[in-house]
Order: C-alpha cells, then sequence, then structure tokens
C-alpha cells in the first residue's frame, strides 16, 4: 500500500482574532510574563549614550519585551489559519474542507481506487465544498453590492439635500 504524502508543509501563518478573544486574560498574561524580563542596570543613562554594552543591553530588553508580549498573545489570543480569513469563509466551510481532505487521503492511501464506494464519496465530498465555497462567495458579493448601493444612494440624497440648502441660501 503506497503511504500517505509526507511531503514538507510549508509553516502555517495565523492571524489572531483581538475582538473574538478575552482581553483581561491578555492583560493579565501579559503583566505575568513581563514580570520576568530583566531590566538593564543602565537606564540612568544619557540620551545620546554609546557605549556598545549599553545599546546590546537595550536591544536584549526589546527584544525580551517583545517575546514576553508574543507569549502572551500565543497563550491568550484565539487564532485562525490566515487562509481561512476570505470574507466569505466560515465555519462550515472549514468542516466540508476537513472532510473533502480526509477522503482525499483516505483515497490515495487506499492506492486511488477508481470505481468504488470510497472515490463516490471523496468526488462528493470536493464537490459539496466548491459548491459550497461558491455560494458563500455568492452571497457575500451579493450582500457588498447592496451595501454599496445603499451607500451609493444615501451619498446621492446626502448631495442633492445640500444642493438644496445651498440653493435656498441663494435666495
Ligand atoms: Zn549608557
Amino acid at each position: 500500500m503506497p503511504a500517505i504524502s509526507t511531503r514538507s508543509v510549508p509553516t502555517k501563518r495565523y492571524s489572531w482574532l483581538w475582538d473574538k478573544s478575552d482581553l483581561n486574560t491578555y492583560y493579565e498574561q501579559t503583566y505575568y510574563e513581563l514580570q520576568l524580563v530583566d531590566i538593564p542596570g543602565y537606564c540612568d543613562c544619557k540620551n545620546d549614550c554609546r557605549l556598545a554594552e549599553h545599546r546590546y543591553a537595550i536591544d536584549k530588553y526589546y527584544s525580551h519585551i517583545a517575546c514576553a508580549l508574543q507569549k502572551a498573545t500565543c497563550l491568550s489570543i484565539k487564532r485562525v489559519p490566515c487562509r481561512s480569513l476570505k470574507p466569505y469563509w466560515n465555519e462550515h466551510l472549514d468542516k466540508l474542507k476537513e472532510d473533502s481532505v480526509f477522503w482525499h487521503r483516505l483515497w490515495v492511501y487506499a492506492g486511488r481506487p477508481s470505481s468504488k464506494t470510497m472515490q463516490q464519496i471523496r468526488l462528493s465530498c470536493k464537490a459539496m465544498h466548491k459548491l459550497a465555497i461558491r455560494n458563500a462567495y455568492n452571497q457575500f458579493e451579493d450582500k457588498m453590492n447592496a451595501e454599496l448601493y445603499s451607500h451609493f444612494i444615501n451619498k446621492k440624497s446626502l448631495i442633492s439635500g445640500k444642493a438644496g440648502v445651498q440653493n435656498l441660501g441663494k435666495y
């Protein structure tokens, strides 16, 4: 039986869902992590201090602060893979995608059979996923168009309203 492909996958990139996370937890975590950062002993330097040792200490201090914030973020803020941030994407699409990928891998693992139930399930999962993406995209576009249209109408009535006021001023 052929092995499931072990081709290396590029590192996943994530987007942080700040508006869907508990910020109090983040602040607490930040407080905790920052307390662990050592403060360099050169804080009373003059503004233009050029001592290499001091500059190095400041760089180190800076990167420790950045690490502490990064760690606090990782521990307390929800994240999603970047790909799912397409504006029309939703959890239902994620689920369909998982199903589609699962059945595809299973089909590959089984030696890519051409006329079996597995092939039918695989293809129907794939079709369902594609169709759902198309539908979600179309719905999103319709919604955007409707919003754009209503903005346009509002602006138009605002402009004609302003023109009316200006005209009134002339008389
Ligand atoms: Zn200094």
